[in-house]
Protein backbone atom coordinates (compact mmCIF):
# COMPACT_ATOMS: atom_id res chain seq x y z
CA UNK A 1 0.00 0.00 0.00
CA UNK A 2 2.46 2.37 0.85
CA UNK A 3 6.54 3.05 0.59
CA UNK A 4 7.42 2.27 3.94
CA UNK A 5 9.78 5.05 4.67
CA UNK A 6 9.86 7.09 7.66
CA UNK A 7 12.86 9.06 7.36
CA UNK A 8 14.06 11.98 9.56
CA UNK A 9 16.74 14.43 11.09
CA UNK A 10 17.44 14.44 14.64
CA UNK A 11 14.41 15.57 15.99
CA UNK A 12 11.90 15.19 13.94
CA UNK A 13 10.50 12.04 11.27
CA UNK A 14 8.71 12.83 8.04
CA UNK A 15 6.34 10.21 6.70
CA UNK A 16 5.77 10.14 2.66
CA UNK A 17 4.09 7.33 0.48
CA UNK A 18 1.37 6.98 -2.09
CA UNK A 19 -2.32 5.23 -2.61
CA UNK A 20 -3.36 2.93 -4.74
CA UNK A 21 -6.33 2.05 -6.15
CA UNK A 22 -7.98 1.07 -3.31
CA UNK A 23 -8.05 4.45 -1.88
CA UNK A 24 -9.96 6.42 -4.46
CA UNK A 25 -8.77 10.14 -3.69
CA UNK A 26 -10.90 12.46 -5.88
CA UNK A 27 -12.68 15.29 -4.40
CA UNK A 28 -15.26 15.07 -2.38
CA UNK A 29 -14.60 11.39 -1.43
CA UNK A 30 -14.44 11.93 2.60
CA UNK A 31 -14.27 8.11 3.34
CA UNK A 32 -11.43 8.22 1.02
CA UNK A 33 -9.21 10.43 3.22
CA UNK A 34 -10.51 9.20 6.46
CA UNK A 35 -9.15 5.33 5.19
CA UNK A 36 -5.86 7.63 4.19
CA UNK A 37 -5.34 8.43 7.59
CA UNK A 38 -6.37 4.86 8.72
CA UNK A 39 -3.89 3.76 6.99
CA UNK A 40 -1.02 5.81 7.93
CA UNK A 41 -1.99 5.43 11.49
CA UNK A 42 -1.45 1.38 11.16
CA UNK A 43 1.08 1.53 9.10
CA UNK A 44 3.28 3.82 10.70
CA UNK A 45 2.02 2.91 14.65
CA UNK A 46 0.88 6.20 15.36
CA UNK A 47 -1.68 5.76 18.38
CA UNK A 48 -2.86 9.61 18.33
CA UNK A 49 -6.33 10.04 16.36
CA UNK A 50 -5.70 13.38 15.16
CA UNK A 51 -1.78 13.22 13.93
CA UNK A 52 -2.73 14.88 10.92
CA UNK A 53 -4.45 17.07 8.84
CA UNK A 54 -4.87 17.10 5.63
CA UNK A 55 -3.53 19.75 3.89
CA UNK A 56 -4.93 19.35 -0.08
CA UNK A 57 -5.52 21.83 -3.47
CA UNK A 58 -7.64 22.12 -6.04
CA UNK A 59 -5.10 21.21 -8.69
CA UNK A 60 -6.02 23.55 -11.95
CA UNK A 61 -2.38 22.27 -13.88
CA UNK A 62 -0.93 25.97 -13.01
CA UNK A 63 2.13 26.75 -11.49
CA UNK A 64 0.97 28.19 -8.09
CA UNK A 65 2.75 26.82 -5.31
CA UNK A 66 1.98 27.94 -1.86
CA UNK A 67 3.20 27.64 2.02
CA UNK A 68 0.90 26.32 4.38
CA UNK A 69 2.29 28.77 7.06
CA UNK A 70 1.68 31.99 4.16
CA UNK A 71 -1.63 30.98 3.88
CA UNK A 72 -2.65 30.95 7.53
CA UNK A 73 -2.36 27.32 8.84
CA UNK A 74 -5.68 27.81 11.05
CA UNK A 75 -7.25 29.42 8.49
CA UNK A 76 -5.97 26.54 5.66
CA UNK A 77 -8.16 23.67 6.38
CA UNK A 78 -11.21 25.68 6.25
CA UNK A 79 -10.65 26.27 2.47
CA UNK A 80 -9.35 24.47 -0.42
CA UNK A 81 -7.49 26.82 -2.51
CA UNK A 82 -6.90 26.63 -6.50
CA UNK A 83 -2.81 25.58 -6.47
CA UNK A 84 -0.56 22.51 -7.16
CA UNK A 85 2.04 22.84 -4.96
CA UNK A 86 2.06 22.84 -1.03
CA UNK A 87 5.22 23.24 0.92
CA UNK A 88 5.40 23.34 4.81
CA UNK A 89 7.79 23.09 8.08
CA UNK A 90 4.81 22.46 10.48
CA UNK A 91 4.11 19.32 11.96
CA UNK A 92 1.04 17.50 11.97
CA UNK A 93 -0.01 18.15 7.96
CA UNK A 94 -0.13 15.86 5.71
CA UNK A 95 0.24 17.17 2.09
CA UNK A 96 -1.45 15.50 -0.52
CA UNK A 97 -1.27 15.11 -4.38
CA UNK A 98 -4.10 13.27 -6.12
CA UNK A 99 -3.21 12.59 -9.78
CA UNK A 100 -3.89 9.69 -12.74
CA UNK A 101 -0.90 9.90 -15.21
CA UNK A 102 0.70 13.42 -14.24
CA UNK A 103 3.37 13.28 -11.76
CA UNK A 104 3.36 13.70 -8.12
CA UNK A 105 6.66 14.99 -6.62
CA UNK A 106 7.46 14.79 -2.94
CA UNK A 107 10.13 17.20 -1.55
CA UNK A 108 12.09 16.86 1.55
CA UNK A 109 15.24 19.29 2.90
CA UNK A 110 17.03 16.94 4.92
CA UNK A 111 18.67 19.40 7.14
CA UNK A 112 15.56 22.26 7.49
CA UNK A 113 12.72 19.83 7.22
CA UNK A 114 10.78 21.56 4.70
CA UNK A 115 8.49 19.02 2.85
CA UNK A 116 6.55 19.79 0.23
CA UNK A 117 3.85 18.43 -2.52
CA UNK A 118 3.76 19.02 -6.32
CA UNK A 119 1.40 18.00 -9.29
CA UNK A 120 3.60 18.07 -12.21
CA UNK A 121 2.04 17.52 -16.06
CA UNK A 122 2.81 18.97 -18.72
CA UNK A 123 1.34 22.13 -18.45
CA UNK A 124 2.42 22.67 -14.81
CA UNK A 125 6.32 22.24 -16.04
CA UNK A 126 5.78 23.72 -19.16
CA UNK A 127 4.95 26.89 -16.89
CA UNK A 128 7.54 26.46 -14.83
CA UNK A 129 5.81 25.24 -11.59
CA UNK A 130 9.40 23.42 -10.84
CA UNK A 131 10.83 26.69 -10.65
CA UNK A 132 8.53 28.32 -8.50
CA UNK A 133 8.82 25.28 -5.86
CA UNK A 134 12.67 25.65 -5.73
CA UNK A 135 12.13 29.79 -5.01
CA UNK A 136 9.57 28.65 -2.32
CA UNK A 137 12.10 26.35 -1.08
CA UNK A 138 14.87 28.70 -1.15
CA UNK A 139 13.16 32.20 -0.57
CA UNK A 140 10.54 31.14 2.07
CA UNK A 141 12.18 28.13 4.11
CA UNK A 142 15.76 29.05 3.11
CA UNK A 143 16.61 25.85 1.70
CA UNK A 144 20.02 25.32 0.06
CA UNK A 145 18.72 23.10 -3.01
CA UNK A 146 21.75 20.64 -2.63
CA UNK A 147 19.80 19.21 0.87
CA UNK A 148 16.59 18.91 -0.80
CA UNK A 149 15.18 15.40 -1.84
CA UNK A 150 12.33 13.99 -4.44
CA UNK A 151 10.66 11.45 -4.84
CA UNK A 152 8.91 10.96 -8.27
CA UNK A 153 6.03 8.58 -7.75
CA UNK A 154 3.79 7.04 -10.06
CA UNK A 155 2.89 8.46 -13.37
CA UNK A 156 3.00 8.25 -16.95
CA UNK A 157 5.85 6.70 -18.72
CA UNK A 158 8.11 7.75 -21.83
CA UNK A 159 7.08 4.92 -23.59
CA UNK A 160 3.15 5.51 -22.82
CA UNK A 161 2.73 9.33 -23.25
CA UNK A 162 1.59 10.05 -26.62
CA UNK A 163 1.25 13.70 -27.51
CA UNK A 164 0.71 15.69 -30.87
CA UNK A 165 2.70 17.87 -32.46
CA UNK A 166 1.96 20.71 -31.13
CA UNK A 167 3.02 20.17 -27.82
CA UNK A 168 6.45 18.98 -29.37
CA UNK A 169 6.75 22.32 -30.82
CA UNK A 170 5.49 24.32 -27.68
CA UNK A 171 8.49 22.39 -25.62
CA UNK A 172 11.17 23.09 -27.96
CA UNK A 173 9.99 26.95 -28.72
CA UNK A 174 10.53 27.49 -25.28
CA UNK A 175 14.00 25.50 -24.83
CA UNK A 176 15.39 23.72 -27.85
CA UNK A 177 16.95 21.02 -25.92
CA UNK A 178 13.61 19.72 -24.36
CA UNK A 179 13.76 17.77 -28.13
CA UNK A 180 15.66 15.11 -26.07
CA UNK A 181 12.95 13.92 -24.26
CA UNK A 182 10.61 13.74 -27.28
CA UNK A 183 10.77 10.72 -29.61
CA UNK A 184 8.80 10.19 -33.00
CA UNK A 185 6.22 7.48 -32.28
CA UNK A 186 6.19 5.34 -35.57
CA UNK A 187 2.83 3.76 -36.37
CA UNK A 188 2.03 0.68 -38.01
CA UNK A 189 3.73 -0.18 -41.01
CA UNK A 190 2.54 1.71 -44.19
CA UNK A 191 0.74 4.21 -41.88
CA UNK A 192 4.11 5.48 -40.96
CA UNK A 193 4.00 9.86 -40.80
CA UNK A 194 7.59 9.35 -41.23
CA UNK A 195 8.60 7.50 -44.67
CA UNK A 196 11.16 8.65 -46.87
CA UNK A 197 8.01 9.29 -49.91
CA UNK A 198 5.93 11.08 -47.16
CA UNK A 199 8.83 13.46 -46.07
CA UNK A 200 9.52 14.63 -49.67
CA UNK A 201 6.07 15.21 -50.26
CA UNK A 202 6.39 17.77 -46.99
CA UNK A 203 9.93 18.94 -48.19
CA UNK A 204 11.19 18.27 -45.15
CA UNK A 205 14.25 15.86 -44.37
CA UNK A 206 14.53 15.60 -41.15
CA UNK A 207 11.78 12.78 -39.43
CA UNK A 208 11.04 14.85 -36.27
CA UNK A 209 9.59 17.77 -38.52
CA UNK A 210 7.11 15.64 -40.34
CA UNK A 211 5.66 13.30 -37.46
CA UNK A 212 2.51 13.48 -35.95
CA UNK A 213 2.69 12.14 -33.37
CA UNK A 214 5.50 11.80 -30.08
CA UNK A 215 6.10 10.08 -27.08
CA UNK A 216 7.03 12.68 -24.43
CA UNK A 217 9.30 11.20 -21.27
CA UNK A 218 7.62 13.86 -18.58
CA UNK A 219 9.86 12.67 -16.14
CA UNK A 220 13.07 12.43 -17.74
CA UNK A 221 12.39 16.52 -18.57
CA UNK A 222 11.44 16.33 -14.71
CA UNK A 223 14.37 14.99 -13.80
CA UNK A 224 16.42 17.41 -16.26
CA UNK A 225 14.98 20.45 -14.60
CA UNK A 226 15.51 19.30 -11.12
CA UNK A 227 19.14 18.67 -11.80
CA UNK A 228 19.55 21.88 -14.00
CA UNK A 229 17.83 23.73 -10.85
CA UNK A 230 20.49 22.37 -8.23
CA UNK A 231 19.02 19.11 -7.36
CA UNK A 232 21.59 16.82 -6.80
CA UNK A 233 21.38 13.41 -8.61
CA UNK A 234 21.64 11.25 -5.37
CA UNK A 235 18.63 12.87 -4.00
CA UNK A 236 16.15 12.45 -6.95
CA UNK A 237 14.60 9.34 -6.07
CA UNK A 238 11.95 7.87 -9.01
CA UNK A 239 10.14 5.22 -8.07
CA UNK A 240 9.92 4.53 -11.72
CA UNK A 241 6.21 3.25 -11.61
CA UNK A 242 4.07 3.94 -14.85
CA UNK A 243 0.16 4.48 -14.19
CA UNK A 244 -0.21 3.71 -17.50
CA UNK A 245 0.94 -0.27 -17.17
CA UNK A 246 0.71 -0.69 -14.05
CA UNK A 247 -2.59 -1.82 -12.34
CA UNK A 248 -2.13 -0.72 -9.21
CA UNK A 249 -2.69 3.08 -9.91
CA UNK A 250 -5.22 5.05 -11.43
CA UNK A 251 -4.56 6.11 -15.46
CA UNK A 252 -6.58 9.02 -17.16
CA UNK A 253 -5.64 8.37 -20.35
CA UNK A 254 -6.51 4.55 -20.24
CA UNK A 255 -9.27 4.55 -18.77
CA UNK A 256 -10.81 8.21 -19.16
CA UNK A 257 -11.18 8.06 -15.04
CA UNK A 258 -12.02 10.31 -12.72
CA UNK A 259 -10.80 8.62 -10.16
CA UNK A 260 -7.35 9.46 -8.38
CA UNK A 261 -4.71 7.98 -6.41
CA UNK A 262 -3.15 9.92 -3.58
CA UNK A 263 0.44 10.33 -2.81
CA UNK A 264 1.30 12.04 1.04
CA UNK A 265 3.98 13.72 2.72
CA UNK A 266 3.96 14.63 6.66
CA UNK A 267 5.86 15.08 9.65
CA UNK A 268 5.25 13.68 13.22
ZN1 LIG B 1 4.38 3.24 -19.33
Amino acid sequence: MFINYAVGTQNENIIFGFGDKNIDFQTKNTKARFDLLKQIRLNYHIQAQNCFNIAELNQVHGNTVISVEEQGANKFSEKIIDADGIFTSMKHYLLCIKTADCVPLLFYDKILGTIGAVHCGWRGLYNDILLNSVNMLKSYYNANIENVAVVICPGICKNCYTVKKDLYEKFINKVPTYKNYYRTKHTAAGNDDCTPSYRHKLHKLNADDCSSEYLFDLKGLIKYVLLASGFRKENIHDMNLCTCENENYFSYRKNKTASRFVSFIGKL
